[in-house]
């Protein structure tokens, strides 16, 4: 039979097309594989909707990621003032993503997305 015959690692759907998650670069356009070689080892497919969701997930987890080193004091990519910019604007995308009809995700709620740039606001004022 079919090579694809496994079910989305996500909402378990079968019978549709199946991607394995990329592990390309993050949203600030650094390389997975270098900092975490294992998850390649255990690859997960999604269908198309999961996959897309996935993405926005990463997106919001480096951002979340970068803006907790920022706070605490550490070395961010989020001190450039134009990265601050991008990840402000990636997630006004997300959280109009998430607040439409076809966002629902099993992996990230608008409310996450909210609170996140609720914080990024407050700290842009403070410095
Ligand atoms: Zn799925």
């Amino acid at each position: 039979m079919g090579s694809v015959s496994g079910s989305c690692n996500a909402c378990g759907a079968t019978g549709t097309a199946l991607m394995k998650l990329s592990l390309g670069k993050d949203f600030f356009g650094r390389t997975y594989d270098r900092l975490s070689p294992s998850t390649d080892q255990s690859p997960k497919w999604y269908c198309e909707g999961c996959s897309m969701q996935k993405n926005l997930q990463r997106d919001f987890r480096d951002i979340l990621g970068e803006f907790d080193k920022l706070v605490a004091g550490q070395g961010s990519t989020l001190s450039s003032q134009e990265e601050f910019q991008r990840a402000s604007l990636r997630l006004r995308e997300l959280s109009a993503i998430l607040g439409g009809a076809a966002g629902q995700s099993s992996f990230l709620t608008a409310a996450d997305v909210t609170q996140l740039m609720g914080r990024m606001q407050t700290a842009a004022v403070r410095t």
